[in-house]
């Protein structure tokens, strides 16, 4: 979608820091970070949120999970601990509406979530 910021970034038409990339999805660096590791994994295609998934599309996000937790290992989050959020629409606290996974790391967690 051209009009969409995380596939704008995913086409390097707008820079990121990019942390990992392949053929499926691209991970960077969240621009307003909540945490001193706070990575963004998104799929290259379009998706407006995980709700828009199908069950073909499990690979996809099986293989999202994977990355986030390769990047927390590369970014030194895995052993210290790490969470993963992803937000879907208003309740959720979804504020762009293309699926993405938060990779949160480097500071204590609390529960629940605000
Ligand atoms: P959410 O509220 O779950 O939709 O998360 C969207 C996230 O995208 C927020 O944490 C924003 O800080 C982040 N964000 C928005 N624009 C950019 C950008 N250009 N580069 C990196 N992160 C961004």
């Amino acid at each position: 979608m051209t009009d969409c910021i995380f596939c704008r970034i995913a086409n390097k038409e707008i820079t990121s820091r990019i942390v990992y990339e392949d053929d499926r999805c691209v991970a960077f660096h969240d621009l307003h970070p909540q945490a001193p590791v706070h990575v963004l994994v998104i799929p290259r295609q379009h998706f407006d949120n995980i709700l828009a998934c199908g069950a073909e599309d499990a690979p996809l996000l099986g293989h999202l999970q994977w990355v986030a937790c390769e990047v927390a290992r590369q970014l030194n989050v895995a052993e210290s601990g790490m969470r993963l959020v992803v937000n879907a629409n208003r309740d959720g606290g979804q504020s762009v509406n293309h699926l993405h996974l938060h990779l949160l790391g480097g500071r204590q967690m609390t529960w629940p979530p605000g």
